[in-house]
């Protein structure tokens, strides 16, 4: 069963229907496995990483701080090359701008390239409401269209699938049964595909980056669909959320090292095509009418935001949905949005500024950390998901009966009389419901928790009681070391006694 097609309103209903779908959890954990082993150790055999990643978070902030004048730089500089640039302050507007040129064109088709912000727009919904046919030619947009689904991963869109269930959905297109062999699979999508490019009036693509200094659009692709979307049909159309700008060429070299190490472990992608404007008279192909679409939609209001601000630096490789231990385990559509995983934790209430409505993808997250540490351009999503809890709680739509839990528990914890009251209270009250040794019940808040887990129940005695003894063969330790290194250790155990440390348990 696909838990995709989900009409479950809550994180936790489509988080709850992705665990108890075998198919999907083998499916996105095959895939994240091998993308997140690739990216180790492509990182590895590069050597110097982290200084890498450092230099592109420099090349993302220092943009983002003057995004106004590389936008503007890009705008002129492509507009001299030819290309039609639009500002779209939203998604209302850059779908109307989109559907006005493909109506001026009379086109009756358009076919696609891979890109995040035409699923962010619902523009295939916008274009097949009007009678003309949105056509994905990425091979896992194009699974997902024909299963009437959305991406779940930011670059792997069929994570979910597995070959069988795609040999399915192929065979249905095919009006005969195809093997679950994936070249095979690929031979028919690419045959099929190939009659659609030659047919269509329009190419629609997104945008990795574009290059301030000389007004270029760059596209990274394994397959080829996209240099085919950009060579055959006669227009163009790009669209790119405004901060995928970088200022020069020779940025690109470092966004090229860090996106597909991260994205696939690739040490590049295997096709990157650097657009700069339309056909020109002596070229052999390429659009004669070239339009960029740059898209706000949200995007702006982060800007001057010292939480948020660095959302913009994102690439969207997708290496933090690699590394998260939630999204590994209820893979992209139980986050409910366009983007998943940590980034679309995040990403998602902080475009519509409405942490109300989409406050509980922000808890789906242990807070571990991975999701940073994954970043290639080393965005601090685990701070930026605290804040918006907290301001959720700051805008009144916090739980009543958790922040009088969190009084009590802060009450508890800074006094160490409380502290010790409550533990041999608790000691007492666990007899209740402890079981061989551990506490299962699934009353209260134990319930979520222990119907995955157990928890232990708490110790005869604690830590704290038995840190006399452990204090007393410390000692004994300390005697039996070198005077000076013993004279040191005194020094810091004084210091601390006399005022250093917390009082808690
Ligand atoms: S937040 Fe970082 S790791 Fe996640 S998609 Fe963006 S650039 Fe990649």
């Amino acid at each position: 069963m696909s838990t995709t097609n989900s009409t479950a309103s809550s994180v936790k209903e489509r988080a709850d229907l992705a665990l108890n779908d075998e198919f999907l959890r083998n499916a996105v954990r095959f895939t994240t496995e091998r993308l997140r082993g690739g990216k180790m150790k492509a990182a590895e055999e590069h050597g110097n990483w982290d200084e890498w990643r450092e230099r592109g978070r420099q090349i993302r902030l220092h943009t983002i701080a003057h995004l106004d004048y590389y936008l503007n730089l890009f705008a002129d500089n492509a507009r001299a090359n030819g290309v039609h640039v639009h500002f779209a302050d939203t998604s209302a507007d850059a779908v109307k701008i989109a559907l006005a040129i493909a109506e001026r064109k009379s086109a009756k088709s358009v076919v696609k390239s891979k890109s995040m912000v035409t699923e962010e727009l619902h523009l295939n919904h916008a274009l097949e409401s009007i009678g003309i046919e949105a056509i994905e030619s990425d091979l896992g947009e194009y699974i997902i269209q024909l299963a009437g689904e959305t991406p779940s991963h930011i670059i792997i869109p069929a994570i979910h699938k597995n070959r069988y269930q795609i040999a399915d959905l192929l065979s249905k297109e095919a009006g005969e049964t195809l093997p679950p062999d994936t070249s095979i699979l690929a031979g028919f999508v690419r045959k099929k595909l190939r009659e659609k490019f030659l047919e269509t009036e329009i190419g629609m693509t997104g945008c990795n980056f574009a290059i301030a200094e000389t007004g270029s659009m760059v596209l990274f692709e394994n397959e080829g669909n996209a240099r085919m979307v950009t060579t055959v049909p006669k227009t163009q159309i790009t669209l790119m959320g405004m901060e995928r700008i970088i200022p020069s060429w020779t940025d690109l070299e470092v966004m090229a090292t860090l996106l597909p190490r991260s994205a696939t472990g690739q040490k590049l992608t295997v096709y990157m095509s650097g657009i700069t404007g339309p056909r020109r008279e002596h070229d052999a192909d390429g659009p004669d009418e070239m339009h960029m679409i740059i898209v706000d939609n949200g995007r702006s209001l982060q800007l001057g935001d010292p939480e948020f601000q660095e959302l913009l630096n994102c690439i969207r490789c997708g290496a933090c949905l690699n590394a998260c231990p939630v999204y590994r385990h209820i893979g992209g559509h139980a986050y409910g949005g366009t983007y998943s995983g940590p980034i679309g934790a995040v990403l998602t209430p902080a475009l519509k500024k409405n942490v109300a409505e989409w406050d509980d993808i922000a808890n789906a997250s242990s807070l571990c950390g991975a999701c940073y540490e994954a970043c290639p351009v080393k965005i601090p999503l685990h701070d930026m998901l605290v804040s918006l809890r907290r301001r959720k709680v700051e805008s009144g739509h916090g739980n009543k009966l958790e922040a009088v839990g969190m009084k009590g528990f802060s009450a508890v914890m800074g006094n160490s009389g409380r502290f010790k009251g409550m533990l041999k209270l608790a000691k007492i009250g666990q007899k209740l419901v402890v079981q061989s040794g551990d506490i299962r019940t699934k009353l209260g808040p134990l319930k979520g928790w222990n119907s995955y887990r157990v928890t232990p129940s708490l110790p005869k005695k604690s830590f704290r009681d038995g840190w006399g003894t452990l204090e007393a063969e410390l000692r004994q330790g300390l005697k039996e070391l070198d005077p000076e290194v013993r004279q040191r250790m005194e020094t810091i155990v004084k210091e601390r006694k006399s005022g250093g440390g917390h009082e808690h348990g």
